[in-house]
């Protein structure tokens, strides 16, 4: 696929995480550091987000603009809105010419409540932590993706992530386009204890606690 990633041009991405100036790329995700510095998102920072932004501060990659030839290229590949950070944050006419000719876009957005985000409706995922949320995203035209814990069950109209049970990815499967299916994933990554603690049911995380199992 071929993986957008939104990161500030003026910010490496772990400072950002530090100062909270990734803000501006992750708007309110409640994924972020919360004011214990707990932070719920998969996303490695140090990892490719670094990787990536020092390639690109050493000019490393060509604009758009030099590589006219790249969109043709891309045209082939499924698309990946969002690796790191929200498309949302990204005006929607900016990645227009890569996702015109796509085989298919992905993506998700914790801003699907704003006003701002309306024009990515049926491009990208309605991002939600709470059965709540799922029901207010379908009320207002969105489809969504929702986490849950791992001792809780998908509801009878959605779609489990079949990339977690080990039968595809998302190059070929592409459900999460904004416009084809309910999804819920298990949450996954090293903050999966803070989100079981921020959104699970109270009596079963008390539970999991008292065994010792985290
Ligand atoms: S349902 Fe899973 S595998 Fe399919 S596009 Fe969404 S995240 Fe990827």
């Amino acid at each position: 696929m071929v993986h957008v990633w939104i990161m500030r041009a003026d910010t490496p991405p772990v400072e950002a995480f530090y100062t909270d100036r990734d803000k501006s790329v992750c708007g309110d995700c409640p994924l972020r550091k919360d004011a214990e510095g707990n932070r719920i998102c998969y996303v490695l920072l140090h990892q490719a987000p670094a990787s990536i932004w020092n390639n690109w501060a050493k000019g490393e990659y060509l604009h758009l603009a030099e590589y006219p030839e790249a969109l043709s290229l891309m045209s082939r590949k499924a698309v990946r809105l969002g690796a790191l950070g929200d498309p949302a944050a990204i005006p929607y006419e900016l990645v227009l010419p890569i996702m015109r000719d796509s085989e298919g876009v992905t993506g998700y957005t914790h801003q699907w409540q704003k006003d701002f985000a309306l024009p990515w409706r049926e491009t990208l995922q309605a991002s939600c932590e709470t059965e709540q949320e799922a029901q207010q995203a379908v009320q207002t035209g969105w489809h969504y993706y929702r986490i849950i814990s791992d001792y809780e069950q998908a509801k009878k109209e959605e779609i489990f992530c079949p990339a977690k049970t080990g039968n595809t990815q998302c190059s070929t499967c592409g459900l999460c386009d904004g416009k084809s299916a309910n999804v819920v994933t298990i949450v996954h990554g090293r903050g999966k204890r803070f989100f079981r603690r921020r959104f699970g049911n109270e009596d079963v995380v008390a539970a999991v606690e008292e065994e010792g199992e985290w």
